[in-house]
C-alpha cells in the first residue's frame, strides 16, 4: 500500500466479504439476507459495495430514498431493492426503475395504489411496515383489515413482505422491550396471514437483531452497520473488520510559541512552546466542529495527536509536540485502529454518525 498523499477513504472489499460471511454464519440457510446500502453505503461507496455483494449470496438491497435506488440501478444493480422511506412524489420513478416501496400509513399506501393503477402495473411488489414500538413509521395491527379490503378490489400490487424495526436491539438492558416487539410482530404476522390467506416474507432484525435475537431472524434479516464492520459491542466488533479507513497527510508543521494562538477565533492559546501539524480535512469533509478544541484526535506514526483550536472547513491543526513526524507523513483518522466507534466517542457520538458523515469531496479508494 503506497502511503497516501491526500485525504482518502479507503474501502476494503476483503473486509466487506469477511463481514458478510460472518453475519451469514449467524443466520440459518433458509433466512434471506438484505444488505442496507442507504446513505452511500453508510458513507463508503454504495455502488462499489452493491456491485461486489451482488456476486455473493445477497438476496436484497435496501436504501432509504428513491434517488438512492435509482443510482444503484444506473450502476447496473439488478437485485431487488427495497426503498425504506420513499416519498409519494417519487412513486412514478420508483416504478420505472423497479424499486420496491415500503408503505407505512394509509397516505403512502393509497397514493401508491393510485400510481400503480395509473401505470397499469400488475402484482407490483410492495412491503408493508408495521410499528411495534419504535414509533417512527408503520401501520398498526388494527389497520390490517382495511389494508386487506383496499387490496381486494385491485391486482395492481402484491404484498411481498411485511416487516417492523427494532428500537434497541443493541442494548441488552432493553431485552424485555425487544422481546415485546418481537412478540407484537408475531401477532401482527398471524393476523396478516389469517386475513390475507397467504404468508408474505417476514422480517424484523437489523444487525444487532441478527447478533442478539436469533429466534427473530424469520424469513430475512436487514443488516447495515455489521456489513461495514461494526457490531455495536466490543465483543462483536472483534468478529468484524471495519471496511472504511479515513486517511490524510501532514501539509505543514508549525512551531507555536508561548502566547501565540492557533486557528479561527484564536480558540487555542498556547501556554508553552508546541509543534502543530496542519491536516487537509475539515468540517466540510465530515469532521464536525464538535471534534475540535482537544476532543478528537488523529493518529500519526501510531500516536494520538489532539485537535488544536476550532475545526476549519478544509483543515484541522493537531498537536504533534511529542510525535516524531514531518510534512508528508500519513495521518489516520479512523479505520482498524482506532476504529470509528472509538473516534466517534471523542465527540460523544456513534459509529453510524461519523461514517455516514464523510462527505463526497473525500476521494474513495477501493482496495480489492
Ligand atoms: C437502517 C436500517 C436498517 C439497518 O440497521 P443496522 O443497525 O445498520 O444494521 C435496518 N432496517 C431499517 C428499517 C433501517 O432503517
Amino acid at each position: 500500500m503506497p502511503r497516501t498523499q491526500e485525504t482518502v477513504l479507503e474501502i476494503d472489499l476483503n473486509a466487506l466479504k469477511h463481514n458478510f460471511e460472518y453475519l451469514k454464519s449467524r443466520i440459518s440457510t433458509h433466512t434471506k439476507f438484505l444488505v442496507v446500502v442507504k446513505a452511500y453505503g453508510y458513507g463508503s461507496d454504495a455502488k462499489e459495495i452493491a456491485e461486489y455483494l451482488q456476486n455473493l449470496e445477497v438476496n436484497y438491497f435496501a436504501v432509504a430514498y428513491t434517488n438512492e435506488g435509482v443510482a444503484l440501478r444506473d450502476a447496473g444493480i439488478t437485485k431487488p431493492i427495497l426503498v425504506l422511506h420513499p416519498q409519494p412524489i417519487n412513486y412514478r420513478t420508483l416504478i420505472e426503475r423497479c424499486l420496491e416501496p415500503s408503505l407505512y400509513n394509509f397516505n403512502s399506501f393509497n397514493t401508491f395504489l393510485e400510481v400503480a393503477l395509473e401505470e397499469k402495473q400488475q402484482n407490483y411488489p410492495i412491503h408493508i411496515k408495521f410499528n411495534t414500538g419504535l414509533n417512527r413509521l408503520g401501520f398498526n395491527e388494527a389497520d390490517i383489515e382495511m389494508i386487506h379490503d383496499e387490496l381486494e378490489s385491485t391486482s395492481s400490487v402484491r404484498v411481498k413482505s411485511i416487516f417492523s424495526h427494532l428500537a434497541a436491539s443493541e442494548d441488552l438492558n432493553e431485552k424485555e422491550f425487544t422481546n415485546n416487539q418481537i412478540e407484537a410482530f408475531q401477532t401482527i404476522s398471524k393476523t396478516f396471514i389469517n386475513t390475507f390467506g397467504y404468508k408474505p416474507m417476514l422480517h424484523l432484525c437489523n444487525t444487532s437483531g441478527v447478533l442478539n435475537y436469533p429466534e427473530a431472524h424469520l424469513d430475512m434479516v436487514r443488516s447495515g452497520i455489521g456489513i461495514y464492520g461494526f457490531g455495536n459491542s466490543e465483543k462483536e466488533n472483534k468478529n468484524l473488520i471495519p471496511v472504511a479507513t479515513l486517511k490524510s497527510v501532514i501539509s505543514q508543521i508549525h512551531t507555536i510559541e508561548k502566547g501565540q494562538t492557533v486557528g479561527y477565533n484564536r480558540a487555542f492559546k498556547s501556554d508553552s512552546k508546541i509543534r502543530t501539524a496542519t491536516i487537509p480535512i475539515g468540517h466540510a469533509d465530515g469532521i464536525g466542529r464538535q471534534y475540535g478544541n482537544g476532543k478528537g484526535f488523529v493518529t500519526i506514526n501510531g500516536k494520538p495527536a489532539y485537535i488544536v483550536g476550532n475545526v476549519c472547513m478544509d483543515m484541522i491543526m493537531v498537536n504533534v509536540t511529542n510525535i516524531d513526524c514531518q510534512e508528508g507523513d500519513e495521518v489516520i483518522l479512523f479505520g482498524k485502529q482506532p476504529n470509528a466507534p472509538e473516534f466517534a466517542k471523542t465527540a460523544n457520538t456513534i459509529s453510524y454518525e461519523i461514517i455516514t458523515a464523510i462527505s463526497q469531496r473525500v476521494k474513495r479508494l477501493i482496495i480489492k
